[in-house]
């Protein structure tokens, strides 16, 4: 049965990769962790291929049947499907997406955040799964879904402290395995990003679309910290060039540019909200793409024939700041503190048992 399992699924990839071959758009939708995490939202779904999971519609409020059998998803990497335990596939997830020499208690947070991220993302649970390869739950690109490394990654990366940083992650998840974060009975979205600078953004700001458990809160232990700022020069030319090339019509000059690039609206969390750029107006997210920053939140200086960037925290801002919750820890807050302040109302708990798995 297993590999009838394995050849189906083999067959299901090929097709799929025939399918996607030439499809090198991201998907547009919320967008996936960010930064050393990225971020994730409104996948736009496209057509499947068979193997219609049932919809589980969670009851608003139901208490969750806590899972029996090992959860288990299908992983999209590099061509192939694999089908995995959640638990093993989440070590590679967390190393892949916070520094293993994080303290425990983050690390455990990072760990409920990406397993509920990719519950909400199972067609077992109601989701829409990753569009890269057919019936797959998510995939290993960490500008689709979320990062993973590979135990040869791994190895790479760490070098001679591997087999202690494995473990320090694989306790990370196995201290909380099976436990995910739930608003309202359904699991949710839990978007997290690398760092804030100080306050986190309300999706809202970012996509227009309000979620109850994803709002603006502080993180001030990173402002303290002073360790999220960054600077990004650009030579004046190579500005003007950038941002025209990046916004038709903008028509900036290097004479011009000075006052016609103005941030002219802010979100309530600081970062920017609409730019004026030249002869249009963009969003804060959309300069960041086409110049590489950080995050939105950035300020600019002209001095001596250059921009001078300040930006503030990494990545979208939503969600759990990873250098943020690192911080928390250090304080001594455990995991379950550190999420329930970065995702409003909710509540942790066993993950809901699928209908089909
Ligand atoms: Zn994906």
């Amino acid at each position: 049965m297993r590999k009838l399992c394995f050849l189906f699924c083999l067959l299901a990839c090929i097709l799929g990769a025939m399918l996607y071959a030439n499809d090198g758009q991201a998907e547009a939708s919320l967008p996936l962790p960010d930064g050393p995490a990225p971020a994730a939202a409104h996948v736009q779904d496209t057509v499947k291929v068979q193997v219609v999971f049932p919809t589980m519609t969670p009851a608003p409020s139901a208490q969750p049947t806590p899972s029996t059998a090992p959860a288990m998803l299908t992983v999209y990497d590099e061509g192939r499907c694999v089908r995995m335990e959640m638990e093993e596939y989440l070590v590679h997830v967390v190393a892949g997406e916070m520094p293993a020499s994080y303290e425990e208690e983050a690390l455990k947070a990072q760990a409920v955040a990406a397993r509920s991220y990719v519950s909400w993302k199972q067609a077992a649970w109601g989701g829409s799964g990753c569009s890269k390869g057919v019936d797959t739950d998510i995939c290993t690109d960490s500008t689709h879904c979320m990062a993973y490394l590979s135990d040869e990654a791994m190895r790479e990366k760490w070098g001679e402290r591997y087999e202690e940083y494995y473990d320090r992650i694989r306790s990370a998840v196995l201290a909380t395995q099976g436990e995910v974060m739930l608003y309202d009975g359904s699991l949710i979205q839990a978007l997290f990003h690398s760092s804030s600078g100080g306050r986190t953004e309300d999706a809202q700001a970012v996509w227009g679309a309000a979620f109850p458990y994803l709002q603006s809160v502080s993180s001030g232990a990173e402002e303290e910290s002073g360790q999220t700022r960054a600077e990004k020069r650009f030579k004046i030319e190579a500005l003007v060039k950038a941002l025209n090339q990046s916004f038709t019509g903008a028509e900036l000059t290097a004479q011009n540019v000075e006052e016609q690039f103005s941030i002219r609206s802010y979100t309530a969390s600081g970062r920017a909200d609409v730019v004026k750029v030249g002869k249009v107006t963009a969003t804060g997210r959309a300069v960041r793409t086409a110049l590489g920053l950080n995050s939105t939140n950035f300020s600019v200086a002209y001095k001596g024939g250059e921009a001078v960037f300040t930006t503030v925290g990494y990545g979208h801002g939503v969600g759990m700041s990873q250098v943020g919750a690192n911080l928390m820890a250090k304080e001594g807050s455990d995991y379950q503190e550190i999420l329930t302040h970065y995702y409003t109302h909710v509540t942790l708990g066993p993950l809901p048992e699928a209908q089909a798995n």
